[in-house]
């Protein structure tokens, strides 16, 4: 069991990109007692302005890169770091086919760097210090993928990665598991499936059909558009890292879902037609409404065609994994998980938080406000 209290003195590396950020708020609205140090290379999926909110004296963000050694080290003795949760890595499927060296370097030599330094500090300075515990964020994608009619992924379904990102993922789970059963290292690590909500840098698929449909550009979709994905909010996503963090077993992997699987096509439609109602009236005039202004030389532009009408059917990635969902039995009968928000309810908040936030995608997709809060 984990000896994790709620004031703890928390390394959230990634802690600037999508899902570390909406963690720190998260957190922090429950525990402010905690003191919280993101660290965080801040690359283009990190921005400050995803915590810049985050007025909290207990926080703090180093601005590093996660393969550091002495910076890492540094900073777990400066701030007395007692638990780490580690969202760090490049985290884009497209990219990693592109590009797979950086994946590999962040996501296995970056963990294997951060599970050094935490051995270094908590076993072998502290005289192995009891109340310490790593977490580590990985992804259902280790498993590969499901048949149409195959049992959603359980943590004893044996890992098959196809992807660069997915098989960079798969190991670092590996070594995770290596510092505990060698070294003795509290450890955990949660496998959870495609995350959505505020603040998703617009890369991936959600965010993407978005800010494409308000800008009035192409919605691409991969090959027949029939990959399923399980969706899951990326609060409860939080609340299942707080599960684990307070009651997790030493070692233990734990799945992180909400049974929630959409086809890419069905998804994106679903999607159109919300923004579709949300901007036009039945007779397919623009609403009035003071936000969608913002939109008058994009959105409207398309003159109140349909949305779904710039989906565009594109070649389709390669090694394109079918069908990926979850079963989170595990850490729902262990620790009490359970999701708590509906997707129609996340969705349409989530579109509306993209509405709002037109300065915010500008300011990700250009990094013009990226500044540097000191430690
Ligand atoms: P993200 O790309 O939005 O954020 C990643 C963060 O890590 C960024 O802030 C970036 O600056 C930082 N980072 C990257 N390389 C770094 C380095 N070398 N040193 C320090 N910081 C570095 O990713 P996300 O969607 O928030 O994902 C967080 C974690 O959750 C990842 O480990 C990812 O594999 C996992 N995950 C994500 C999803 C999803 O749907 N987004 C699903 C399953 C698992």
């Amino acid at each position: 069991m984990s000896v994790l209290k709620m004031n703890n003195k928390i390394l959230i590396t990634g802690g600037a990109g999508f899902i570390g950020s909406n963690f720190c708020k998260y957190w922090l609205k429950k525990y402010p007692e905690s003191v919280i140090i993101v660290y965080d290379k801040l690359t283009y999926a990190g921005n400050v302005i995803n915590i810049k909110d985050t007025k909290n004296e207990n926080f703090r963000l180093v601005v590093g890169d996660i393969q550091n050694t002495d910076l890492v080290y540094n900073t777990l003795k400066k701030y007395d770091i007692n638990a780490i949760i580690n969202f760090a890595a490049e985290s884009h499927v497209d990219n990693s086919i592109a590009n797979p060296d950086v994946f590999f370097n962040t996501n296995v030599i970056g963990t294997h760097n951060l599970l050094k330094a935490a051995k270094r500090f908590w076993l072998d300075e502290k005289n192995h210090f009891k109340t310490h515990h790593f977490h580590h964020v990985s992804t259902d994608e280790v498993y590969g993928f499901l048949g149409p009619k195959d049992s959603p992924f359980t943590e004893t379904t044996p890992y098959a990665p196809n992807s660069p990102y997915s098989a960079s993922k798969a190991s670092s789970d590996f070594i995770v598991r290596s510092y505990h059963e060698t070294y003795g290292l509290f450890t955990t690590i949660s496998n959870c499936s495609n995350n959505y909500g505020p603040n998703q840098y617009p890369e991936k698929l959600i965010p993407l059909v978005i800010t494409n449909i308000l800008n009035n550009k192409t919605i691409p979709m991969y090959g027949n558009g029939l990959q399923i994905r399980d969706w899951l909010h990326v609060e409860d996503h939080s609340l299942g890292i707080e599960k684990i963090l307070f009651s997790g077993r030493n070692g233990e992997t734990y799945n992180i879902g909400a049974h929630n699987e959409w086809t890419n096509l069905d998804l994106v439609n679903y999607i159109c037609e919300i923004m579709d109602n949300l901007f036009l009236t039945r007779k397919g005039k623009i609403r009035k409404n003071k936000l969608y202004q913002n939109y008058k030389n994009s959105f409207y532009a398309n003159g109140g065609t349909q949305s779904a009408t710039l989906i565009e059917y594109v070649k389709d990635r390669l090694g394109h994994d079918n069908r990926y969902a979850i079963d989170y039995t595990k850490i729902s009968k262990q620790l009490g998980y359970a999701p708590t928000i509906y997707f129609n309810q996340g969705l349409m908040e989530t579109i509306n938080w993209y509405i709002k936030n037109k300065d915010w995608v500008q300011d990700v997709k250009s990094k013009s406000n990226q500044m540097t809060l000191n430690i």
